[in-house]
């Protein structure tokens, strides 16, 4: 059975040239759960029920702007598969953002959250608008209508909206506070990301970069590679990059190399990073920042390193660069950042690539240990939550190599396949209901 998309079949191959944001991952995800199921044996059923959204809401978000014109914005919510439960994932504020972007995002929430085990399925959500141009009233009012719109929708146990691309703690405060009012009872459990204040969990910040270091330590074990002396380079110093970079630099490796939109920074000796913390807080960017010299995004990404965490964006890695990559391990912090045609050659190289939804799954798995606390009324000492999450991340990462040495795979399809057998049984026991 061919189980490429269609578009893909009929056009001849071309050189890959980096891939923008607004490319659909959508195929990138298919390409990889191909070759999962294909090894599976999927039966073609099950096949295309897991391919295909359960749910996908269109709502129109009319709002009456500051300057007293009523204007419509655009929302969506994808719900992928809610097999394991009730489904989970961001939402994002993007003026370019497509319904199909929103349904490869929604798959990647249903693999992710079964290769860690978390009783959810997976969803997303986006508004279609420019936050830079909106003042903070029409923030609100676009995020309070968009939840009304979505009250069928939305639920502790149906779907849980979490943060994603321009939408933060506040976002999730509005939400939770919308959705409270609607149901007359505050439900704490309707979202995750939340301030701390209104029922947030402790470490849920820092849980995304902790997860990228548990697994990048479990893979230097693997490798033989001693953590002391060991040198990491880390694409993007937002929330993932920057924790990852302090925790790995915590753990005695020496970070040779970061970056943000502004650009590269590389210090052989190593970069002090509390002070390249403190520097991009007070700049609020690396711009400027004196302890490495510069460098460009190209030659951040290619330098010599034990572990490379592209923690940035989509699309980094791409057969154009994949063979100058010289990183033993790649962890990847950012969702997508490895494009498909990259995955062979990084493989040729025996580079060790732990894929994003096993790398960055510590965000989604803390949101998790958020719900439970909401649900049970019952909060965490910080010390719980990341010893939960280390146990959690531990024994994903070794389920994934030991389905990647079963299968004779990459962990990332080591992953997909973990996954989609979890989804595809859970599927086959609880049957279709007709
Ligand atoms: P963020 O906005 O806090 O940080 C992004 C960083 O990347 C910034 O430092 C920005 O300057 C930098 N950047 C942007 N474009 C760049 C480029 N071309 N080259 C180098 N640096 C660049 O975002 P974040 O929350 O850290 O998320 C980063 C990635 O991790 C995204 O792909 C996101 O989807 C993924 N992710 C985040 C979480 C989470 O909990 N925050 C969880 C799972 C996955």
């Amino acid at each position: 059975m061919e189980r490429q998309n269609d578009s893909q079949q009929s056009q001849p191959y071309v050189e890959p040239t980096p891939i923008t944001d607004k490319e659909n991952p959508f195929e990138s995800m298919m390409r990889r759960f191909d070759i999962a199921a294909e090894i599976l044996e999927l039966e073609d059923g099950v096949y295309s029920y897991l391919k295909t959204p359960v749910k996908q809401v269109v709502v129109s978000v009319p709002i009456g702007m500051d300057d007293g014109r009523v204007e419509i914005f655009e929302g969506y919510r994808v719900i992928h598969n809610d097999i394991l439960g009730p489904s989970k994932g961001g939402i994002r504020y993007a003026p370019d953002v497509t319904i199909d972007e929103v349904k490869a995002l929604a798959a990647w929430m249903t693999w992710k959250c079964a290769v860690m085990n978390i009783p959810f399925g997976g969803a997303k959500g986006a508004v279609k608008c420019d936050v830079t141009k909106l003042t903070p009233v029409e923030l609100e009012k676009i995020t309070r209508r968009y939840t009304s719109n979505m009250m069928d929708v939305f639920g502790p146990d149906r779907d849980i909206p979490a943060p994603d691309m321009n939408t933060n703690e506040q976002v999730m405060a509005w939400i939770m506070d919308t959705y409270s009012m609607h149901m007359r009872r505050t439900e704490t459990a309707v979202v995750t990301g939340k301030p701390l204040i209104i029922g947030g969990s402790l470490g849920r910040r820092e849980a995304t970069g902790r997860g990228c270091m548990i697994v990048t330590l479990a893979a230097m074990e693997k490798k033989k590679i001693p953590v002391k002396g060991s040198t990491v380079v880390v694409q993007g110093f937002g929330n993932v990059g920057s924790v990852s970079a302090q925790l790995l630099s915590e753990h005695g490796c020496t970070v040779t190399g970061i970056s943000d939109v502004t650009g590269g920074y590389y210090n052989k000796k190593g970069i002090n990073i509390p002070q390249a913390l403190e520097y991009a807080a007070k700049h609020k960017s690396l711009k400027g920042f004196k302890g490495g010299d510069k460098i460009t995004q190209e030659e951040l990404l290619e330098l010599p390193c034990d572990v490379l965490v592209p923690a940035a964006r989509e699309q980094q890695i791409t057969a154009k660069n994949a063979r100058k990559i010289r990183a033993k391990i790649i962890c990847e912090g950012a969702n997508g950042p490895t494009h498909a045609d990259a995955d062979p050659i990084l493989q040729d190289k025996g580079i060790l690539v732990i894929p994003d939804i096993l790398a960055n799954a510590g965000g989604v798995t803390v949101s998790y240990f958020e719900w439970a606390q909401d649900r049970a009324g019952y909060f965490w000492t910080l010390d719980r939550v990341n010893r939960r999450l280390e146990r959690m991340m531990r024994t994903s990462f070794d389920a994934v190599y030991a389905s990647a040495k079963q299968y004779n795979v990459t962990l990332r399809i080591g992953a997909y396949i973990l996954a989609i057998d979890k989804v595809a049984k859970t599927l086959k026991i609880r049957g279709i209901y007709a």
